[in-house]
């Protein structure tokens, strides 16, 4: 009865994709350009392959600034996107997430202006990653490739923003994504209060520390960029700030200090 509902107004319910497996090809481009997943089980990469597939064919891909958005590309973001989400299957695949955008490399505002006194002041918004609730992620694809090929360096633009765009699906991003039960949020809210803490009094004192001074920003930040070492650089992070591991591993489901360097 489909002319009834186009009369009414309304389409026929969508039936849910057909799972199909990710190409072989297609797979061996994620192993050669994501070198996070040779540490993965086969069985977990063949549960990855499927939140890839899936991820190509459900989310919306633009390219900004003349970008021609290849299925490579497609293939780079999704592959480190689903990564995080690969055995927390209660939180969907990015379910508010609908596009990812993508720029040629940095984008966001930088220019030089002539302030009243004359001097020339540089005015540097520029940014390679952003997220916000229910939108866009945003990304410079220059730095998803470095985020992808460099597995040590504890910086990835991807696992920043998907981890912006997990916290959000409980309302502002606050550095708490739905965690599985609900009283896992004192223990969760003590352990990133104090490391958020003593990462603020180390930037505040020039003090380098495993983790980057940028989450000394706020509490949603400072989850991004813990989650960004929790990928990159498990092992010492269990070592250094085994507290803070330990609350990554309850909520990602994942031994990254297991995966060897
Ligand atoms: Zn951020």
């Amino acid at each position: 009865m489909s002319w009834l509902r186009r009369l009414l107004g309304r389409t026929a319910p969508k039936s849910p994709k057909p799972a199909v497996p990710l190409p072989v090809d297609w797979q061996r481009a994620v192993a050669r350009s994501v070198p996070h997943y040779r540490f993965l089980s086969p069985d977990e990469r063949k549960r990855a392959h499927d939140l890839i597939e899936r991820f190509i064919a459900e989310k919306e891909f633009w390219g900004n600034r003349d970008l021609t958005v290849t299925q490579h590309m497609k293939l780079v973001v999704a592959a480190q996107a689903c990564l995080l989400i690969l055995n927390i299957p209660r939180l969907g695949l990015y379910p508010e997430t609908k596009e990812v955008i993508l720029y040629p490399e940095d984008f966001g505002l930088s220019l030089d202006a002539i302030g009243p006194d004359g001097r020339t002041y540089h005015i540097d918004q520029s940014r390679i990653g952003e997220a916000s609730r229910r939108g866009p992620v945003l990304l410079a694809w220059e730095h998803v490739k470095q985020s992808a090929s460099d597995r040590l360096d504890g910086r990835n633009v991807v696992f920043h923003e998907f981890a912006h765009a997990l916290d959000y699906l409980n309302g502002e991003a606050d550095g708490a994504p739905p965690l599985e039960r609900s009283n896992d949020f004192t223990e969760w809210s003590r352990v990133m209060s104090s490391e958020l803490r003593a990462l603020r009094a180390a930037a505040s004192m020039g003090r380098r520390t495993l983790l980057d001074p940028y989450g000394a920003e706020s509490p949603a930040e400072f989850f991004a960029v813990a989650t960004e070492h929790f990928f990159e650089d498990g092992r010492r992070m269990k070592r250094n700030h085994p507290a803070l591991y330990a609350q990554l591993r309850a909520f990602y489901k994942q031994e990254t200090a297991d995966w060897a360097v």
